[in-house]
């Protein structure tokens, strides 16, 4: 079986082979606050660093899930509320997620935006980042969950970056990193919230000494200690992931042209319109066609052992979702691009 599927997506084959270390080596009992288990949060640590070029003084934590890094920056980083510019449904979810936690957001002190829109596969431009920023001021969080470990970021631009594992990173979903400044500390040092088990402020005391608060997802930190080990500096990887990229939209604009499917995000006239500061992603190319054709493309995909990412949200019925993840071979981009090419005319 192939996935294409833009999360959970296509894990590392390896990670089977970590997992199964892990419970032989009795990795998976260790006590979280052991020096052995400690010595695998501090290497995760510092591969991250490493491999995804982290500036020295920003800080890393390991959390459950994108979405309570939302809520993390809503409980312990925003003072009188948070600004949403929004490019698809994530950042919808993420205002939605926010404003029931502050629901006065009159004068917003935290700037969050999506950089990867999952949703309609749209991202925005690291020079676009730097615009809001000089634009609106205030802490910036940004969620990189869809290109966080595919493509290079420029960490200086944003105070907090946070993406969960299931994507870019090839992991199983449980697990999420969180990035943060030294302005991101220091804003939650002065709002002082204390008073949840995932309070910024506690769990960084925690993550100094590299230890957690609570019981945390030992097997996946250790499983992405391993994937970070044997993936490349990200410069390669954002290299190899924006060339597919542009093969994938050549793929779909010139050998398919005038086939039932195009890319969602078009700058053509009938291209989709209302995301004018978003540009095409590199790491999910959404394609849009009837939804007769989408249905029928991906029920014969899965009758070949290819699933497609489906639509989401207002886009789940006339567009499919092809995950562009540094886990993916080209030997499978092969295979789905000659699915593809046969199918025509169908
Ligand atoms: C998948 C996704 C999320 C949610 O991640 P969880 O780990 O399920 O909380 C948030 N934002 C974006 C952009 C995503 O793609």
């Amino acid at each position: 079986m192939t996935t294409f599927y833009p999360g959970p997506s296509k894990v590392y084959p390896a990670v089977a082979d970590y997992a199964a270390d892990a419970v032989r080596t009795g990795i998976v009992s260790l006590n979280h606050r052991s020096a052995g288990f400690m010595d695998i949060v501090r290497e995760t640590m510092r591969l991250l660093g490493l491999k995804l070029d982290i500036p020295a003084d920003y800080h890393i934590a390991f959390v459950s899930s994108a979405t309570e890094c939302w809520e993390i920056v809503a409980q312990s980083l925003t003072g009188t509320g948070s600004l949403h510019l929004t490019h698809g449904s994530f950042g919808e979810k993420w205002r939605d997620y926010a404003y029931r936690i502050n629901p006065a957001h009159t004068e917003p002190d935290v700037l969050c935006v999506v950089q990867n829109e999952t949703s309609n596969g749209t991202q925005v431009s690291m020079q676009k980042l730097a615009d809001y920023r000089q634009m609106l001021g205030g802490l910036f969080a940004v969620d990189a969950v869809s290109s966080m470990a595919g493509v290079a970021l420029d960490w200086s631009l944003a105070d907090v970056w946070f993406a969960s594992v299931q994507k870019c990173f090839g992991l199983p979903a449980g697990l999420a990193v969180l990035i943060y400044s030294p302005d991101a500390l220091q804003r939650a040092e002065l709002l002082n919230d204390r008073s949840r088990y995932n309070s910024l402020l506690f769990m960084h005391e925690n993550f100094e000494k590299f230890q957690t608060p609570y019981t945390p997802n030992g097997l996946g930190i250790y499983c992405l200690m391993r994937v970070l080990e044997q993936v490349p500096l990200i410069a390669e990887v954002d290299a190899q992931t924006r060339q597919r990229a542009v093969d994938w939209y050549a793929f779909f604009d010139t050998d398919q042209a005038g086939s039932e499917f195009q890319p969602l995000i078009r700058p053509t006239p009938g291209g989709q319109v209302g995301l004018p500061e978003a540009l095409r992603s590199d790491t999910i190319i959404a394609v849009e066609g009837a939804p007769d054709a989408v249905s029928a493309l991906k029920k014969a995909a899965l009758s070949q052992g290819i699933t497609l990412g489906s639509g989401y949200g207002q886009w789940k019925e006339t567009t499919f979702r092809i995950a562009n993840f540094p886990a993916i071979t080209d030997d499978e981009i092969a295979q789905l691009r000659s699915f593809l090419q046969n199918r025509r005319g169908h």
